[in-house]
């Protein structure tokens, strides 16, 4: 099946398994995936490494600023579905998934220059088309006029559970109860913030995975692309028989 280069724009809300679906979505239709959530949270490592932000996630406006201005060399490599973050030749990408940086990434994304400095790595990135990024406002404000947009959410419980189990399997220690907190703070700063806040696009469909298995995801998306590009065509006879018994 033959997607044509576009924009595929997946958002939604943390831990809802948007980054894996959208990575299978880059495999199964040859599309380069990108994480814009990485680029945050890679900010955030730097941040961290650099004093910028203390234990409270009091923020040092004016040295994070400066050190943005000066060029901070983040970047994708991507190879395929896969795509990992890099500062310099430095791969950060298992470093940027810790709780401690789940912890301090939303006050960070929520500062304007640095949502600016991410948009602009984003645009570059994007401007080939033939892309599937995920986030928080790539169909609202970084990609407004993305042809595919989807909005993915899925029951809270589900979505910690899931992030736990994640984080079990790289070898941390999660507390159940603080990665369910982490969750929600995100959640709420990400969609209270003033500079692009999340939310539903007017045009994205909304995807509740909370009971989905992946496949059933990556099916579904199939069949949306499907019938998005023409790609099944109904025949008017089995058009105009519908609803008739
Ligand atoms: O997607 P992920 O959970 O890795 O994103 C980490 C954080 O980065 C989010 O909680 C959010 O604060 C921020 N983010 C954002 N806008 C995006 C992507 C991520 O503000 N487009």
């Amino acid at each position: 099946m033959k997607v044509p280069d576009i924009i595929i724009a997946i958002d939604g809300f943390s831990a809802t398994g948007k980054s894996t679906l959208a990575k299978l979505i880059a495999k199964e239709f040859d599309f380069v995936y990108l994480d814009s959530g990485a680029l945050y949270r890679g900010v955030t490592l730097h941040a961290l490494e650099n004093g910028f932000i203390d234990k409270d996630n009091n923020i040092d406006l004016e040295g994070l600023k400066k050190s943005l201005d000066e060029g901070l060399d983040l970047h994708f490599e991507s190879d395929g579905g896969q795509s990992h973050t890099f500062i310099g030749e430095r791969d950060i990408e298992s470093e940027i998934r810790t709780l401690r940086v789940s912890s301090s990434v939303s006050p960070i994304a929520a500062v304007p220059f640095v949502r600016a400095f991410v948009d602009n790595i984003l645009h570059a990135a994007g401007r080939k088309g033939r892309v599937v990024m995920d986030g928080r406002d790539i169909g609202t404000a970084v990609f407004p006029d993305a042809q595919v947009k989807l909005f993915v959410t899925a029951d809270p419980d589900v979505r910690a559970q899931r992030r736990f189990d994640e984080l079990k399997a790289k070898g941390e220690n999660p507390v159940f109860e603080e990665v369910k907190k982490n969750l929600e703070e995100r959640d709420y700063i990400d969609s209270h913030r003033e500079t692009n806040p999340l939310r539903r696009a007017d045009d994205a469909f909304v995807m509740d995975n909370s009971d989905m298995t992946l496949h059933e995801e990556i099916v579904w998306t199939r069949g949306f692309l499907m019938g998005r590009f023409g790609i099944l065509e109904l025949t008017t006879a089995s058009s105009s028989n519908a609803g008739q018994c």
